[in-house]
């Protein structure tokens, strides 16, 4: 059964990746990915070969039309690609200082490519709710379609300091999407969903929280609406993995 775009309500005949195609790209080159190239693709526990950056492994099932999925939404894929590519530019200073001063990214043209970039990440939770059977609150598609807008979602962006242990040869191809939690609250099991989600290229983590107060350690909460934001920081492994962590990337050295 077609579903309907998610966006506008036309037929849904296109497929948004899973991953920004321009990441994978950066990474790992324009494939095909054999032999020492050979690249996998984890998720919840399996692993499978992905042959180049265009395969359907990388793609979700289509639940976008190809306007929305291609011209309507050019601007806000053009403001991720900037964002991403200063950040690798300028990876140093970044982490020296620890904020983001979106001026400083996207020039006096800020206001609305920081928009546009916020655009991006809501487009990604769509699809990601998407994906999940679970349908996408009417504010997620409002962000999406007007400048002016109300919304329950809110970012932060963050520093995954295990990441950082790696080489930058190995971390920045680490690219990836976290578990998508829905919460319902026992005090009031009919309220709205509450998610949190995240995505990550390599040390840099995209903390998605819907109806959810983000946690402050996890960066500045901006909702488009910030011209400079602090970066959080975080740590997922526990002492033991880090030791390990640490011990594997002497080898790689
Ligand atoms: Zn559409």
């Amino acid at each position: 059964m077609s579903r309907a775009c998610w966006i506008c309500g036309a037929s849904a005949d296109s497929a948004e990746h899973r991953f920004k195609k321009a990441d994978l790209v950066r990474a790992h080159g324009r494939g095909p990915y054999i032999g020492p190239a050979a690249l996998y693709h984890y998720r919840s526990g399996h692993k499978s070969l992905v042959q180049g950056p265009n395969s359907k492994l990388l793609k979700y099932s289509p639940s976008l039309c190809k306007h929305c999925n291609t011209t309507y939404t050019q601007p806000f894929d053009r403001a991720y690609d900037a964002f991403i590519s200063w950040m690798m530019e300028n990876e140093e200073a970044v982490l020296r200082q620890r904020f983001l001063d979106f001026e400083e990214i996207y020039g006096s043209n800020w206001e609305e490519s920081q928009r546009d970039l916020y655009k991006y990440f809501a487009k990604s939770f769509g699809c990601r709710l998407v994906d999940a059977t679970t349908n996408v609150p009417p504010d997620i598609v409002e962000c999406i379609v007007r400048n002016s807008f109300c919304t329950h979602l809110c970012l932060t962006l963050a520093v995954n300091e295990d990441t950082l242990l790696l080489p930058s040869r190995h971390r920045n191809g680490f690219i990836g999407k976290g578990k998508l939690f829905s919460w319902t609250p026992r005090s009031a099991p009919r309220s709205d969903d509450i998610f949190t989600w995240d995505e990550h290229v390599s040390w840099l983590t995209t903390c998605y929280w819907y109806n959810n107060a983000p946690d402050d350690a996890c960066g500045s909460s901006w909702i488009a609406d910030r011209k400079l934001i602090h970066l959080g920081s975080f740590a997922p492994l526990n002492k033991r993995e880090r030791n390990e962590l640490i011990k594997k990337t002497r080898d790689y050295k």
